[in-house]
């Protein structure tokens, strides 16, 4: 499947922490389309490339991570007529969302109502929600419910797309697309899917406690869409992520990922990449690292991160080529698994190599 595809297949599934569940049947679906095993963890997260925890390797594997979720509201309660109470799970541009439009949609299908905000209260900001009211003309809606900002799901403007959440349903299209591409080639590599990322890695915590992963062995390489900055810029292509806001990554992870996009940008001419520290967020692989595991970021630059627009609430911005070129490193990746160790060894075989040409230099004082 093409990465525009993907992108408008995934992308045009509404989604908030803790409902996520029309983005995980997508996904769900485009994985039994692809014949692509996989299995659903304790906390509803998708492992996605074996069937069970009992077939993973005993040996170093790759794990790609994206979550499914993206700030968003729940309807908690019905005030009075039309007007409901909400909370606000995750980050959002909140001195600004009074008096906006949003789209409301429910468990059964994606299509949305239309409502306002009428207030917000944005004095601390809550990981466990923030308070709103909102109006919503019409019939009754039902509690539970939940919805975004009021942008397109996903429109193709040239290379460009517009959505109301790049993040992170393009790290998601990043990963399927590369289980697409080596599935027949039974390599050690699995994606996962997570929930409710953005109120503090809740999905992921819950894998981690499941104990499916095993640290000796996994290899975990966290995938975002994260907000573009100096050198890290949209259409010039994915950013191999040297750390976040919180975390510095794992250096022979760092090694071995750059190595694989130094590689392909000799086989691909189309292929670029970007590397830099992307610390506008923080992402899951902050909490792997926590965890004990060895981590990796790749993302791809994203234009008004968390809907926050210079005059408020916006459309996320990504490339679709930034897209594409990730799945391609992610397919080197998997494929060039084998040479991970290899990596550091000819770093390391260069420094002996140098100090024996130079050392008797040492000793000329
Ligand atoms: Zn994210």
């Amino acid at each position: 499947m093409e990465t525009k595809n993907l992108i408008s297949e995934v992308f045009n599934q509404p989604t908030a922490p803790f409902k996520e569940l029309h983005v995980l049947k997508k996904l769900e679906e485009i994985l039994r389309k692809q014949k692509i095993p996989y299995f659903i963890d304790p906390s509803g997260n998708i492992v996605a490339g074996v069937s069970s925890k009992k077939t993973l390797w005993k040996k170093p594997y790759f794990v790609f991570i994206a979550h499914t979720d993206h700030p968003g509201f729940h309807i908690v309660k019905s005030e009075k007529k039309n007007i409901y109470k909400a909370l606000w799970y995750g980050g959002a541009p909140f001195k600004q969302m009074k008096g906006k439009r949003v789209r409301v949609y429910n468990a059964k299908n994606t299509k949305s109502r239309t409502g306002t905000i009428l207030n917000i209260d944005a004095s601390i900001y809550k990981r466990t929600g923030m308070d709103m009211a909102i109006k919503i003309p019409g019939a009754p809606v039902e509690i539970g419910s939940f919805g975004s900002f009021f942008s397109p799901a996903c429109q193709f403007s040239g290379n460009k797309v517009i959505t109301r959440c790049a993040d992170d349903l393009a790290g998601c299209v990043m990963a399927l697309g590369a289980l697409i591409d080596i599935k027949k080639q039974k390599l050690p590599v699995i994606a996962i899917f997570t929930r409710a990322e953005e109120v503090g890695f809740v999905g992921c915590i819950g894998l981690l406690k499941s104990k499916v992963l095993n640290s000796k062995y996994a290899r975990v390489i966290s995938l975002e869409a994260s907000k573009a900055l100096p050198g890290a810029e949209i259409h010039k292509g994915p950013v191999v992520r040297l750390g976040d806001a919180s975390t510095i990554f794992n250096a022979r992870m760092n090694r071995f990922v750059t190595l694989s996009a130094q590689n392909l940008t000799k086989k691909d001419n189309s292929f670029k990449y970007q590397r830099r520290i992307m610390d506008g967020g923080s992402c899951e692989a902050t909490a792997f690292d926590l965890y004990g595991f060895k981590t990796m970021g790749i993302s791809v630059p994203l234009v008004n991160y968390h809907n926050q627009g210079k005059k408020g609430p916006a459309p996320e911005i990504i490339s679709v080529l930034d897209v594409e070129n990730g799945r391609k490193l992610l397919v080197e990746i998997a494929k060039t698994h084998k040479t991970f160790e290899n990596a550091t060894r000819a770093a390391y075989d260069r420094l002996e190599a140098q100090f024996n040409a130079l050392k008797g230099n040492l000793r000329a004082l």
